[in-house]
């Protein structure tokens, strides 16, 4: 077993550091491993804090990754309700908030993202939440539920989810969107129109083309959201779902190559110190198959960083190249993302938008570039493979429902 790693200290015990820490134990690195986590309770999986979780369709002991007896099983140092405040790369050690320091052979950082807040008149108001934490989803379970109007700005991939989980707890929902679609950023103006129609049915309002401008109160407590143009939506509860910032300030502080995110090489390495790693949310990482870098926020992706890191501190072998992928449920429908949309010029929909079963395939001449599956589990996972093994596609193929995604991508 490899030892080069000596003791590794993880700074942030999210869903990357938590799956590094237990994959280093698995990978058979024997060294301490000390886990620092800001927040009070062990890593824990995300996406149910705005889908089952919320709805209260799942327990708080469900969301865990390992149950906190695994840390100390496994010789893992797990240090909750602690922050790390500086690093001192010099004298490899991480400063804490609980006044002492911890001294690390390799650092990891996967200190994630954090929800980006609008500095606008109100926004200090009880009753305006962020959604990022699992306090923070109890706040919201806490507060929506009929005879309640939840607002709800941005509509992005949260923010409809926590739309839909909203009309389930019974609330009446409006969301507001500065530009006019929804998923203007991720998705293709198809999937946009077709998710604002299906949400609509489900009761849900549409502000689309609105800015908004502050929050009015009430006792200190919100009572509506002030738009631009001079509109007043009345509502008990608003959800701000306007992105992360990654929580990249200490690498910076410390002198380590940031672009909105820690810049990692293929092992999740630091290009600036071979002894510090960073993974999930907060990395700015390369990805082979578009031959670019970029920062992403998946669970996928903070899965696959955690196995590149351990891989590296304890000389296994870098695992091979993946496609990015992620996922969005809302109602009954299950979204399934593989690829980004990079320098596209062609938009191939396969199925019918109708059926609520289909899939909107991005190209680059013949090669597809991303896929967004609807309830189309085969169209996701052939579409991932022909991504990942740049592989033309026939068009008039790929087109036509009746031909097998297996026949595609043969
Ligand atoms: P995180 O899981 O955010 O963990 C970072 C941890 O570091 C946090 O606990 C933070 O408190 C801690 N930390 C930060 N700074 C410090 C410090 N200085 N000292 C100590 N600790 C610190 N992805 C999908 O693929 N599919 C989905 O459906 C999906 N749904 C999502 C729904 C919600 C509501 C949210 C918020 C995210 C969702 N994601 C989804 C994204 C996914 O959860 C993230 O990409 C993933 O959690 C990233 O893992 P991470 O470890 O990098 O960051």
């Amino acid at each position: 077993m490899s030892q080069s790693g000596g003791h590794v200290v993880i700074v942030g015990a999210g869903h990357a550091g938590g799956t590094a820490a237990a994959l280093l134990r698995q990978y058979g690195h024997e060294g301490p491993i000390t886990m620092i986590g800001e927040e009070p309770i062990p890593p824990y999986q995300r996406p149910p804090l705005s889908k089952a979780w919320l709805k209260g369709e799942a327990d708080a002991d469900s969301l865990a990754l390992k149950p906190l007896e695994f840390y100390g099983e496994h010789g893992i140092d797990f240090r909750a309700s602690v922050t790390a405040t500086a690093l001192n790369r010099g004298a490899k050690t991480v400063a804490l908030s609980d006044g002492s320091s911890v001294s690390y052979d390799t650092l990891i950082l996967a200190t994630g993202a954090r929800a980006i807040a609008l500095p606008i008149e109100g926004k200090d108001l009880a009753g305006i939440m962020f959604l990022r934490t699992a306090a923070d989803a109890e706040a919201l379970k806490a507060t929506v539920g009929p005879g309640k109007t939840l607002a709800v700005v941005g509509g992005g991939y949260i923010g409809l989810e926590v739309a839909a989980s909203g009309r389930a707890l019974g609330a009446e929902v409006v969301v507001l969107e500065r530009e006019e679609r929804i998923l203007a950023r991720v998705a293709c103006e198809a999937l946009s129109d077709f998710f604002t129609a299906y949400h609509e049915k489900q009761g849900v309002t549409f502000e689309l083309g609105c800015s908004v401008t502050g929050f009015e109160g009430k006792d200190g407590h919100v009572t509506g959201v002030k738009l631009a143009d001079g509109r007043v939506i009345a509502c008990d509860a608003v959800v701000v779902g306007v992105g992360a910032h990654p929580n990249d300030e200490l690498a910076k502080d410390a002198g380590l190559d940031c672009a909105r995110g820690v810049v990692v090489d293929l092992d999740a390495r630091s290009v600036s110190d071979p002894n510090v790693f960073a993974i999930g949310d907060v990395a700015h990482r390369p990805m082979p198959v578009y031959e670019r870098m970029f920062r992403m926020e998946s669970v996928p992706n903070a899965l696959e960083q955690a196995k590149q890191a351990a891989s590296a501190i304890v000389g296994r072998p870098r695992p091979a190249g993946e496609c990015p992928w992620q996922w969005s449920d809302q109602y009954d429908l299950k979204l399934q993302i593989a690829g980004y949309a990079f320098d596209v010029d062609e938009i191939l929909v396969r199925g019918d938008p109708a059926s609520a079963k289909f899939a909107v395939f991005h190209l680059k001449g013949d090669q597809v570039q991303s896929v967004e599956a609807i309830n189309s589990p085969p169209e996701f996972m052939m579409g991932k493979l022909l991504i990942l093994n740049r592989k033309p596609v026939d068009k008039a193929k790929l087109a036509d429902p009746s031909i097998s995604m297996k026949e595609v991508a043969a």
